[in-house]
């Protein structure tokens, strides 16, 4: 189920990807404000300014009320989650504009799957399973779903661990 509304992360703007981006029929871009002071090198720049010329890309920011419950719904998979600010913004756009996702980021697309957004992936990998992670306790094995650092058990070092729901391959 794909839209013809896409929310790009930084990844879409480097390589490979940006030409075959171009082509895609009937689309529209979005990306947010903190991807656009992200990209860096000449390249990316250039692949996002002759998308903007095309008249095809909107730079905006997410909901603050959306961002927020998208936070609190991504600790659900992990508690200490290594999605940046800069993904979680792109991924609340994308839940807002019901669009589908463009990016190689493996975090960002295993957050997608479990958010039901859908994900186009143009030359890089796409993920297969859904990923969550708990923290467990490195001396009593307490599992914990909260983010919490110290045992509540024990006093021991809380570690992230990945854990797998389900073994069913996702299409
Ligand atoms: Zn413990």
């Amino acid at each position: 189920m794909e839209s013809n509304i896409y929310v790009l992360d930084a990844t879409a703007f480097i390589g490979l990807d940006f030409p075959h981006l171009q082509m895609i029929p009937n689309s529209k871009f979005y990306t947010s404000l903190k991807v656009e002071s992200e990209l860096k090198d000449f390249r990316s720049r250039t692949n996002m300014d002759i998308l903007k010329h095309s008249g095809r890309l909107q730079i905006c920011n997410p909901e603050e009320s959306l961002l927020k419950d998208l936070k609190r719904r991504i600790q659900a998979i992990d508690p200490k989650t290594p999605l940046s600010s800069v993904d979680l913004d792109i991924l609340t756009l994308a839940l807002q504009l019901k669009g589908t996702l463009i990016s190689n980021d493996l975090n960002l697309q295993n957050a997608a799957l479990y958010l039901r957004i859908p994900v186009k992936i143009i030359s890089g990998k796409k993920i297969t399973h859904l990923r969550k992670w708990q923290l467990k306790c490195l001396s009593c094995g307490k599992i914990d779903e909260k983010g919490i650092r110290i045992c509540p058990s024990c006093g021991g070092d809380m570690k992230r661990v990945q854990i797998y729901p389900n073994n069913k391959k996702l299409e």
